[in-house]
């Protein structure tokens, strides 16, 4: 017997284990609607024309590799502050915010995590039902315990929201609550401005700790409005946590480009917890790595690549609205009796279809068209070429 002979096999991530079903599925007009990633018309993962431009200057100023700070690129964290709290707001006046570049969203859940189990260990956190898999996973792997709090309600294809705000509202105080900042994974079910306010109110009161999640910023309704809640959680106090990505905004998936920005109540706290959150990363992966960082520190600070970037994130979100349209517009036609209107509702990359695992698994075997299990579907993978055969096979297994 070895070391390692008792040791079981994990279980397969739900996701992947749609990718390597798509893979082997020999059907040339195969689809695959269980991703997270956005495909532009051609069914391409894009390569932004602010990324090349910017990834052009910085070949041609051919930089050395040198360590990035622990916290990273400064030029950086500083862009990436002023995105997600709004540049000249008060937490950044105030020096009351501090930002570390991370190992994309994953990472800045990761960091913030650990961070939060050195300095809050009793403390549980909350996350909605459902939410992405990874949420709970990396709580409880950071040593915390994870619950849910009700989210989504499936008879009205919304947020269950008297039975959200009834589980913040019992909390005790100090719990740590993961939000979705728009562009709910995996249910597309965001809450409306005037809910925020609610929410933000008795988490306040509460005395409870907001972890906001923001790995879609500008795949709802732009990158201002997608941002709003950030600030105005900001300009309630601290403390407040935000993880950020642009994975998606940018299509910069394999870079891992994303930050983890955490809001004090004053400059001199601000300071100590930054001094400690590079603890947690120097014992961690000691610093990150720089091309992902310098990309978008140059696109997001350069007018120009500002202004592309901001055009080419618009195009995207405008692609996913009218597939969302065309999707609903089509399933009229096919299934008549089946009403998808709150499709057009949704926001983000995502669909809760209301597909049933059965007939997810029936698209899977008869259509080749692969979904989640729980009726998520990619948006974003749907184009002008796939969405009639996604609309028939919809029709056939309703
Ligand atoms: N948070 C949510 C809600 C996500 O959907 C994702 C990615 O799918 C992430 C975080 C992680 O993003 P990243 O790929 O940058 O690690």
């Amino acid at each position: 017997a070895s070391l390692f002979t008792a040791i079981e096999m994990a279980p397969r991530d739900p996701i992947l284990g749609i990718t390597e079903a798509f893979n082997a599925d020999k059907n040339p007009a195969k689809i695959n609607l269980g991703v997270g990633v956005y495909y532009d018309n051609n069914g391409k993962v894009p390569l932004l024309d602010c990324v090349k431009k910017a990834e052009a200057i910085l070949m041609e100023k051919g930089a050395p590799r040198t360590y990035l700070p622990i916290d990273g690129l400064a030029a950086y964290d500083k862009a990436v502050q002023e995105l997600v709290f709004g540049a000249g707001s008060a937490v950044i006046n105030e020096k009351r915010a501090i930002t570390a570049q991370a190992i994309g969203g994953t990472g800045a859940l990761k960091l913030g995590a650990d961070f939060l189990q050195r300095f809050a260990p009793g403390a549980q956190v909350w996350i909605s039902d459902p939410s992405w898999e990874n949420h709970r996973a990396l709580f409880e792997s950071a040593g915390f315990t994870v619950n849910n709090y009700p989210y989504y309600d499936p008879s009205t294809r919304g947020v269950n929201f008297s039975g959200m705000l009834g589980a913040l509202q019992t909390m005790p105080s100090g719990s740590i609550v993961l939000l979705h900042a728009c562009c709910h994974n995996p249910t597309g079910a965001d809450l409306s401005a005037a809910q925020w306010l609610e929410v933000i109110q008795v988490v306040t009161e509460r005395g409870l700790v907001p972890f906001l999640d923001m790995a879609y910023q500008g795949f709802g309704d732009g990158i201002e409005a997608d941002g709003k809640v950030v600030r105005q959680f900001a300009d309630a106090g601290g403390p407040l946590f935000v993880s950020n990505s642009f994975s998606k905004s940018f299509s910069l998936y394999g870079e891992r480009v994303g930050a983890l920005s955490i809001v004090a109540v004053s400059a001199e706290e601000a300071a100590r917890l930054l001094s400690q959150l590079k603890r947690v990363i120097r014992t961690n992966y000691s610093n990150p790595p720089m091309h992902g960082g310098q990309v978008v520190a140059m696109a997001l600070a350069t007018p120009e690549l500002r202004q592309l970037w901001e055009d080419e994130l618009a195009g995207m979100r405008v692609r996913i609205r009218e597939m969302r349209q065309l999707l609903v517009a089509k399933l009229k036609e096919k299934a008549p009796a089946h009403d998808f209107d709150f499709v057009i509702q949704q926001r983000g990359m995502f669909s809760y279809s209301g597909l049933t695992k059965e007939q997810v698994s029936r698209l899977a075997s008869e259509y080749s068209i692969y979904a989640v299990d729980t009726g998520r579907i990619c948006v974003a993978a749907l184009n002008s070429t796939n969405i009639d055969k996604v609309v028939e096979a919809i029709s056939k297994v309703l």
